[in-house]
């Protein structure tokens, strides 16, 4: 499930590689992948990439004459950058961009669901689009004081994981947060002393900039179906904790699972499981 680090690994890498790049053909074999129509499509053939960035988990491809390419992988997609045309039986192909050197931008999307979509917006429009016009600030490199902007009755888990909150953290990654935050994952933000505010704050940034680092080192074109992440705790229960041993504990939702250290962050607490409880009611 890619979320900031892996969006942005992939922005830089293909941004460096693209820009310059002129799109000769651009197709949406996806059938529900484009999601406008004016401009139409075919407006982007012949123009130049300016560039390639990261807004929360999605890609801005800048093109000439101030068009935007928004890309939202949601929970499945990947972009990636091939060296060939994709063959028409790639059933994972929802979005291509056929380069003046040889090369394809490929959105593609991997499951049963299509849900990953691609936006060509005009530079007027590209603020008020419903995705990007609801972002909280970025989570990274440099995101705001969270006392006050987890000021919420909510529980940190949901909380960080919000986009209108703060823009690019998801189910994988909070997890590794809140570990290194040393704070419980159903803990309140209106609930956070200031100092545990600072240490939530710091250590975000040092989990989201760990996690780029790694892919500088490990990552390259055309980026891989599958991104190494350097998880410790996400998907470990069992495991032992990285930092003072004891097992990693888990609680499991329908759609996803909340790993923790029950000694580092819960005062030894075991939670509830909630798919556990819900099958004995
Ligand atoms: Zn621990």
């Amino acid at each position: 499930m890619p979320e900031l680090p892996e969006v942005e690994i992939t922005a830089r890498l293909i941004g460096a590689a693209t820009a310059g790049k002129r799109i000769e053909s651009a197709l949406a074999p996806g059938v529900n992948a484009l999601r406008t129509y004016d401009p139409p499509l075919p407006a982007i053939e012949g123009r130049q990439i300016t560039g390639v960035t990261r807004r929360g988990k999605l890609f801005e491809v800048g093109l000439e004459d101030e068009l935007t390419l928004l890309i939202h992988l949601m929970s499945a997609g990947r972009l990636q950058l091939f060296d060939t045309r994709a063959s028409l039986r790639d059933r994972t192909s929802r979005f291509l961009l056929g380069l003046d050197d040889g090369r394809e931008l490929r959105l593609r999307e991997f499951g049963t669901k299509q849900a990953a979509w691609v936006k060509l917006l005009r530079a007027e429009d590209l603020e008020a689009e419903d995705t990007l016009a609801k972002l909280g600030p970025e989570a990274f490199p440099d995101p705001p004081p969270f006392a006050e902007l987890l000021d919420a009755p909510r529980p940190l888990h949901g909380l960080l994981r919000d986009q209108r909150v703060l823009a690019g953290i998801g189910r994988s990654w909070v997890d590794e947060i809140l570990h290194g935050a040393m704070l419980s994952p159903f803990k309140r933000g209106s609930e956070l002393s200031d100092h545990e505010a600072g240490v939530l704050h710091e250590a975000t940034i040092a989990a989201l900039g760990r996690a780029i680092a790694h892919y500088e080192d490990v990552v390259s074109l055309p980026i891989p179906d599958k991104l190494p992440m350097p998880l410790t705790v996400h998907r470990r229960n069992g495991e032992p904790c990285p930092r003072c041993g004891d097992t990693l504990e888990a609680v499991f939702y329908e759609d996803y699972v909340m790993c923790y250290c029950p000694t580092c962050q819960t005062d030894g607490k075991l939670l509830k499981d909630r798919r556990l409880s819900r099958l004995l009611k």
